[in-house]
């Protein structure tokens, strides 16, 4: 976010939490939600999953902040305009398991799902079953292909793909057209 952006949000927003204009404020601090943003501002990547999405983010007033308390509802700014999302608005996206942290902080990022931390190798077996899944687990799925894609000769719409397909068309890509086309073996 550019200052700019900041000071219109300061300007015109409301906290996420207790929903107090934000113009008292003196900071601004931002709490993830665990869904899909589909906006640019303001958004949050993942230094350590290196997530091939951009996290919600809810806006929190200096009293909300420093009491530790959780947003109730995303927020975007488009130009001159504040717009507020309920999560159930929003696409879901998986929470990591402390495991999975762990794990990644230690082995990095490149790692079969079948040596992986139980939360991604149960969503990719469960993926690879056909059985329907919630998008909380599905998400784990699009997130481990995307890092099995690093590197190698990936179509390049690879991201749009795994972030648009449903579940069906997903296993599809994932498992016949990666692999025929392009020779990639995610699952
Ligand atoms: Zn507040």
């Amino acid at each position: 976010m550019t200052d700019d952006q900041e000071q219109t949000l300061r300007a015109l927003g409301y906290c996420s939490c207790c929903r107090r204009a934000l113009n008292k404020s003196k900071g601004l601090a931002f709490a993830g939600m665990n869904r899909r943003a589909s906006w640019e501002y303001p958004t949050r990547g993942d230094e350590l999953l290196k997530l091939p999405w951009r996290e919600a983010v809810g806006v929190l007033c200096d009293d909300c902040a420093s009491a530790g308390s959780r947003p109730t509802w995303a927020v975007e700014l488009r130009g001159d305009t504040v717009f507020y999302y309920t999560p159930v608005e929003l696409q879901e996206a998986f929470v990591p398991s402390e495991e999975l942290l762990s794990f990644c902080r230690s082995n990095g990022l490149r790692f079969h799902w079948s040596k992986a931390p139980r939360q991604v190798a149960d969503a990719v077996r469960a993926f690879m079953k056909g059985e329907e899944l919630p998008e909380s687990a599905v998400s784990v799925v699009r997130w481990y292909a995307w890092q099995s894609c690093q590197g190698k000769d990936a179509p390049p719409d690879l991201r749009e793909k795994l972030l648009g397909l449903d579940q069906r068309e997903l296993n599809v890509f994932l498992s016949e057209e990666l692999p025929k086309k392009h020779g990639i073996e995610v699952l």
